[in-house]
């Protein structure tokens, strides 16, 4: 394969991953509120990554092949909503 459509094929795969990161974000904004609003605890947050990280743990072990991608897209995504949180904390603390 050429080197041109190789790095087409693999823009298409991120496109395609980081697509499925940002819907499963409006997804868990919609179920429990826009995470720059939620002001959690670093903890709360480890807990809920962790909580997610078993359940691909879960999906492995059950041999669940489809369930798979899904889960790691929720881990993903709720480091990107943990980060979210921690930045408009870090902007409330620094700009009132
Ligand atoms: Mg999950």
């Amino acid at each position: 394969m050429s080197d041109h459509i190789d790095r087409v094929l693999d823009a298409s795969v991120k496109q395609d991953i980081w697509s499925r990161i940002l819907l499963e974000r409006a997804r868990q904004d919609e179920k429990w509120g826009k995470a720059r609003e939620r002001n959690q605890t670093k903890r709360q947050w480890l807990t809920i990554l962790m909580e997610e990280v078993g359940e691909v743990a879960e999906a492995i072990l059950e041999g669940d092949d489809a369930n798979y991608p899904v889960e790691l897209v929720q881990v993903a995504a709720v480091c990107v909503a943990a980060l979210e949180d921690w930045a408009a904390q870090e902007e409330r603390e620094h700009h009132g």
